[in-house]
């Protein structure tokens, strides 16, 4: 399948590690020059100049997204190195556990930290997106349909975003931009080791992760996310917009008799 993504510019916020990182793997795999921004600058810069070394065209960028003077400079930098921007991946992210508990305060930080630099991304991309009838795909979270618990910070950016993907798909359309929001479910990364780790057994945790997903009781591959991201930026998905898509194995959406435990069960007593 011919993508169409070869020499386009594609600026992954979060891209150093984890599911961004996977998504820079594969934009760069299609051709794509590709734009980092993230805050962890010396893996960033590794995997830049790794791709570098392939052959790939891969730059990064130092910046805390809370920053939002540094994010309207980054757009200045991509756009003064490569003179265009097609596609921006909002990435960046991750479940800070701000629960009903916390101070008022630490929830608004927490939508700084997972849904403002969405905003001032787009905000700061979209002349030069509407300049090349570009796109944005968004990264969600299952939270933002399931709910989590203890989580209220990370939710509701989560909520927002899906939110934003509808309302900027439809400010949007009459320019030609699509907007369109993968949401991920259970993608073992560097930030969700993290959390399994400070389970009481993060072995039993991790097992009991896998059987909870319907589709190969496993958890998502962040290539499996990266893929579907390539895909919804790329030409063969041109009249896509608009568009939540759960790239989780069935997590959210199929009915819970899929789960082994509950199929052991039915074969129990069938
Ligand atoms: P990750 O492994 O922690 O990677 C995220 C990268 O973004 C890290 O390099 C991180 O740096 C960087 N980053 C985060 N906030 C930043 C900021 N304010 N400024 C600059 N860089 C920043 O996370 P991930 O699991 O790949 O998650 C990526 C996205 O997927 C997030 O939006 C997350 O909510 C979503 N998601 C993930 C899962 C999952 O199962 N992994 C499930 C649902 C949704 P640091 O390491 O320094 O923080």
């Amino acid at each position: 399948m011919e993508l169409e993504l070869t020499g386009k510019c594609v600026l992954v916020t979060g891209g150093a590690r984890g599911i961004g990182r996977a998504i820079v793997h594969a934009f760069a795999r299609e051709g794509a020059v590709v734009c980092i921004f993230d805050r962890e600058r010396a893996e960033g810069e590794a995997l830049a100049a790794g791709l570098r070394e392939g052959g790939a065209q891969v730059h990064f960028v130092a910046i805390d997204l809370c920053d939002q003077g540094a994010i309207a400079a980054g757009i200045a930098r991509v756009l003064a190195v490569t003179g265009r921007l097609d596609v921006l991946v909002n990435n960046a992210g991750g479940n800070d556990a701000i629960g009903l508990a916390a101070p008022p305060d630490q929830f608004v930080e927490s939508l700084r930290r997972n849904l403002v630099h969405y905003f001032a991304c787009a905000h700061y991309a979209l002349e030069p997106l509407q300049r090349t009838r570009g796109c944005i795909v968004n990264i969600g979270s299952k939270t933002a349909t399931t709910g989590q618990g203890g989580t209220s910070g990370y939710a509701a950016a989560k909520g927002a975003i899906d939110a934003l993907t509808r309302e900027w798909a439809t400010d949007l359309a009459a320019g030609g931009i699509r907007v369109n929001c993968v949401v991920p479910a259970e993608v073992i990364t560097p930030l969700y080791e993290r959390w399994l780790e400070q389970s009481p057994d993060p072995q039993l945790a991790r097992k009991l992760l896998d059987r909870s997903v319907p589709l190969g009781g496993r958890t998502t591959t962040a290539e499996e996310i990266a893929d579907t991201v390539v895909f919804l930026a790329s030409a063969r998905s041109s009249h896509t917009t608009g568009q939540i898509v759960f790239v989780d194995g069935g997590y959210v959406h199929l009915d819970r008799a899929c789960t082994s435990e509950t199929i052991h069960l039915k074969r129990a007593t069938s």
